[in-house]
């Protein structure tokens, strides 16, 4: 018989908590999956600024957790959910703050965190049988399990699963830092946290985690290359044995263009093509572009150079004469904010830019468009065109990551995949995959199929809830 699997799932960012990328999509959504599945799950998350107060948290306790040689008080809040309870780790001097992350004292922040969920665990008598650590914020969990708290009888048999969702933010520390964490200089070196004269945490979860999953097959393996792997690929290629990619899902009932309530015209795969197009009237009338039935290019994003952004400014520049729409919403680097919004300024008919992060007019965005761009450098999965697809609209992808595990290039003759796929990072081949687009959307017959084509994707968490039960067994048993 098999056992009973109590898992404790840690991010520092779980939607609708907190979210600024997809991390917090899969913390909201994987951890409900597994618990409708049986799995006795519960997960943790830091208690930002405002929480306690939105979600009417419950206290439950409070502890002292050294760091830098300081006391520092962890409270302990929790929110009970149908299948799954979150726990909130909080303490004001961290967390009480209007970021998430960039701050000078980051390493002390996520390191007393990763601390707290330790001993929030002794706290509350939660004995997990696996912790599940997400990205470089809680990846120190595991070398503070596996080193030191070993000689501590109740973690002993606690296993580690640590999710990489993306290996270019690595929580890169001075040496310092392990001091400051009351962790010994034994750990600076090439076999354990030492990153070209830095620490890094990311290294942390990736050395002494016993498996490590990334968000989908293509990425799995790029990063055990130099292309991709930012440094780590030697240490990556080395653990290959304990790594395996799972590709993200989605909510299919939560993302339902037939249901949703952010959007203007509610429609299904057999009234596509009319619904969008009511959607996108609403859109253009509601951000002040042209009404007409123009290809209408949409993009939710990050602002950031992994988003192809640059991509995007040449090839909208050179095609800002063709009878099309551009939409972009999203944050970032400020120097793409303003470059995008002076793009949008010199062409307001054709390209309007909104620099905020607004889920109701990205659900808008993702419904309207008839095509959504994603050119990324790199995509260890990717959320957006998942749910671009959902809502019937047409994605244009770079060949990386996990845009290759689901997206599949649209083929004329047999009318089949989902979207149009460039192999080389530059505008050029973007901007020759949208003029393909164009093609495409003048061909009712063909556009027809191809939005059909996008909305019978099931990249549904059903599948990967599966992998991830078999991984968590495996460690186990
Ligand atoms: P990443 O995690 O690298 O940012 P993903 O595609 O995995 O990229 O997930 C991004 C998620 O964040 C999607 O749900 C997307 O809709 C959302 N998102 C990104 N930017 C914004 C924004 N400005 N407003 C609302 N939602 C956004």
């Amino acid at each position: 018989m098999k056992k009973q699997l109590n898992v404790l799932y840690v991010a520092a960012e779980i939607a609708p908590f907190g979210a600024t990328g997809g991390l917090a999509d899969v913390g909201e959504s994987l951890p409900e999956v597994l618990g409708e599945k049986g799995v006795n799950i519960s997960r943790v998350m830091p208690k930002y600024k405002g929480l306690e107060d939105r979600y009417k948290l419950e206290k439950v306790c409070s502890f002292i957790v050294e760091t830098s040689g300081k006391a520092n008080v962890a409270n302990i809040y929790k929110y009970k959910e149908d299948v799954v309870t979150t726990y909130f780790i909080g303490n004001d001097d961290y967390f009480e703050r209007d970021n998430y992350y960039g701050y000078n004292d980051d390493d002390i922040r996520f390191g007393f965190f990763s601390k707290a969920v330790l001993e929030m665990l002794i706290v509350l008598s939660i004995k997990p049988g696996i912790i599940h650590l997400n990205d470089w914020q809680s990846a120190l969990i595991s070398l503070f399990l596996k080193k030191e708290y070993s000689h501590i009888d109740f973690y002993k048999e606690i296993k580690v699963m640590y999710t990489i969702h993306n290996l270019q933010y690595q929580g890169l520390f001075n040496k310092e830092t392990l001091d400051k964490l009351c962790l010994s200089t034994k750990y600076f070196n090439m076999e354990s946290l030492e990153y070209y004269g830095k620490i890094s945490y990311m290294k942390a979860g990736i050395i002494f985690s016993d498996i490590i999953t990334t968000v989908s097959e293509t990425y799995a393996k790029e990063i055990q290359t130099p292309l991709y792997g930012y440094g780590l690929d030697g240490i990556l290629k080395k653990n290959k044995n304990k790594i395996c990619g799972i590709t993200n899902g989605i909510h299919y009932d939560k993302f339902n263009p037939q249901t949703d309530s952010y959007i203007k015209f509610n429609y299904h795969i057999d009234n596509a093509i009319h619904g969008k197009n009511e959607n996108k009237k609403y859109l253009q009338k509601h951000i002040g572009l042209p009404i007409k039935n123009a290809p209408l290019f949409g993009m939710v994003s990050r602002l950031s150079e992994q988003k192809g952004i640059d991509l995007c400014l040449k090839a909208i520049s050179q095609l800002i004469k063709e009878d099309i729409q551009f939409v972009i919403l999203g944050t970032g680097d400020s120097h793409y904010e303003e470059q995008l919004l002076q793009l949008s300024k010199k062409y307001p008919d054709k390209l309007k830019v909104m620099i905020e992060f607004n889920q109701e007019m990205a659900r808008l965005i993702y419904a309207s468009s008839d095509f959504f761009l994603m050119p990324s450098l790199f995509e260890p999965c990717g959320l957006s065109q998942i749910y671009s697809m959902r809502f019937g609209t047409v994605p244009i992808v770079r060949k990386t990551g996990g845009l290759v595990d689901t997206v599949k290039p649209f083929d004329i003759g047999s009318k089949t995949g989902t979207g149009l796929i460039f192999q080389h990072y530059n505008g050029d081949a973007l901007k020759e995959s949208i003029k393909k687009g164009i093609g495409l959307y003048k061909n009712t017959d063909i556009w027809k199929s191809i939005v059909r084509n996008c909305m019978s994707q099931r990249f549904s968490w059903d599948e990967s809830a599966k992998m991830y039960i078999d991984k968590y067994n495996e460690l186990i048993n």
